[in-house]
């Protein structure tokens, strides 16, 4: 039985990016940019004013106060998405707006809470030096540097990063294909007619689900039963796809036929067994550069070990250079004993305090799968954790009821 560790470090040479292709800025939500991007055009693209006030030459202002204004004619005006300014003449004043470009000539801008409207022009009350509210040309971003770089998924926020780069179209990594195999003579899909002592195949859907929030695209195969001549014919006609997934039969009860299939397909098995709870049973192995993962049948295993092993081989296929979950070290409300021997993942909810474990600590508990919103790691070796003590954990769900301010 190998370690976690170990485990990760076999399979995730593995899981490597499969292609790319350019994708509309519109569909690149999620997606991981393939390339680095670098800045098309200085950032802002002029010097232009960052407050409603007056467009000025700054020595003509320098001696504004709040009882000694400087009053200067006014010489016309600067508004966003309006015509190019004219030179500002020194000694003058150019009513200015937000975003509007600033007028050759001035260098500094004097807010309009600091002037008022006199019968000669301006007053002016404030003595802005050279480039106060005025946001210069390149200071964001300089032409040339890297705006983007490689492996970062894109969000909302990197969506208008791009398009104000007038950049509508990205290289992205491929999405990998992962053909989903249930096994299990007891399983039947949804919808289908349930004879007494079977039950519904929940890990399929259940799989799809995780396939898809990890940014990679489900393909269900129809499920199999415990038959090795089944399992194995439909493992061969998956080959093509970019990850093979299956659940249940990889035990060593006599109906666990899912490591014996592998071997026929053709898959060179690596390992069978971590030394992991929930989740023992777990095979690895590679067809030809495509990677196999067996899963247990159990769905709260199914469940944990997809998150921890195969979530981050999606991530690195998807071309993430940050595949891996980050680990939060947080204190545990509540105590936690423990049989040494495997590393556990526990089920378990925020609190107040810290992370608190989920009261259905069992193997069977679909529920706790539902409700978890972190994963609370037990070292292999420890006995008992009491509360107060700070624990590592992943996180899964991060959400509050409350209003953060
Ligand atoms: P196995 O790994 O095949 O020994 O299955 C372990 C447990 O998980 C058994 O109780 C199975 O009935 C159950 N199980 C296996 N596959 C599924 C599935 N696709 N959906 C729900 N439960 C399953
Ligand atoms: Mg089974």
């Amino acid at each position: 039985m190998i370690t976690i560790a170990e485990a990760l470090a076999r399979m995730m040479p593995a899981f490597t990016p499969r292609g790319r292709e350019f994708v509309p800025l519109d569909e690149a939500r999620g997606r991981v940019l393939a390339s680095d991007l670098l800045v098309r055009e200085d950032a802002p693209p002029f010097d232009n004013s960052a407050m409603d006030g007056w467009a000025v030459h700054a020595p003509d202002v320098a001696s504004a106060a709040e009882n000694t204004p400087v009053v200067l004619p006014i010489a016309g005006e600067s508004r966003a998405g309006g015509p190019p300014p004219r030179t500002l003449v020194a000694g003058s004043a150019m009513r200015i707006f937000t975003g509007a470009p600033l007028p050759a000539g001035a260098d500094a801008v004097v807010v309009q809470e600091d002037s008022e409207l006199t019968g000669e022009g301006v007053a002016l009350r404030f003595a802005s030096e050279r480039y106060r509210h005025v946001r210069r040309k390149g200071s964001d971003l300089r032409k040339g540097d890297v705006l983007v770089t490689a492996g970062t998924p894109i969000h909302a926020g990197s969506i208008a990063l791009l398009a104000s780069q007038g950049i509508d179209t990205v290289e992205v990594v491929r999405r990998p294909v992962v053909a989903i195999l249930s096994t299990g003579d007891e399983l039947r899909d949804l919808g289908e007619a349930r004879e007494a002592g079977t039950i519904v195949n929940s890990n399929a859907p259940m799989l799809a689900a995780l396939v898809e929030e990890a940014g990679a695209v489900p393909l269900r195969l129809p499920r199999a039963p415990d038959q090795l001549e089944v399992v194995t014919e439909r493992l061969r006609e998956a080959l093509d796809a970019d990850l093979l997934l299956t659940s249940g039969g990889v035990s060593v009860g006599d109906y666990d036929v899912v490591r014996e299939a592998f071997t026929q397909a053709g898959i060179e098995m690596d390992f069978w067994k971590v030394a992991i709870k929930p989740g023992k049973p777990l095979a690895f192995g590679v067809h030809d550069g495509t990677p196999a993962v067996g899963l247990p049948g159990n769905p709260v295993s199914a469940y944990v070990t997809f998150q921890l092993f195969v979530r981050p081989g999606l991530r690195r296929m998807l071309g993430d250079a940050r595949p891996f979950p980050k680990v939060h070290r947080l204190v545990l409300d509540g105590d936690l004993q423990h049989r040494p021997g495997r590393t556990e993942l526990v089920r378990g909810r925020w609190t107040e305090r810290g992370v608190a474990p989920h009261g259905h600590r069992g193997s069977g508990s679909l529920a706790s799968i539902a409700e978890a919103e972190v994963l609370i790691v037990l070292p292999a070796e420890i006995e008992h954790l009491s509360a107060g003590t700070e624990v590592s954990v992943l996180v899964l769900q991060d959400r509050d009821e409350s209003p953060p301010f």
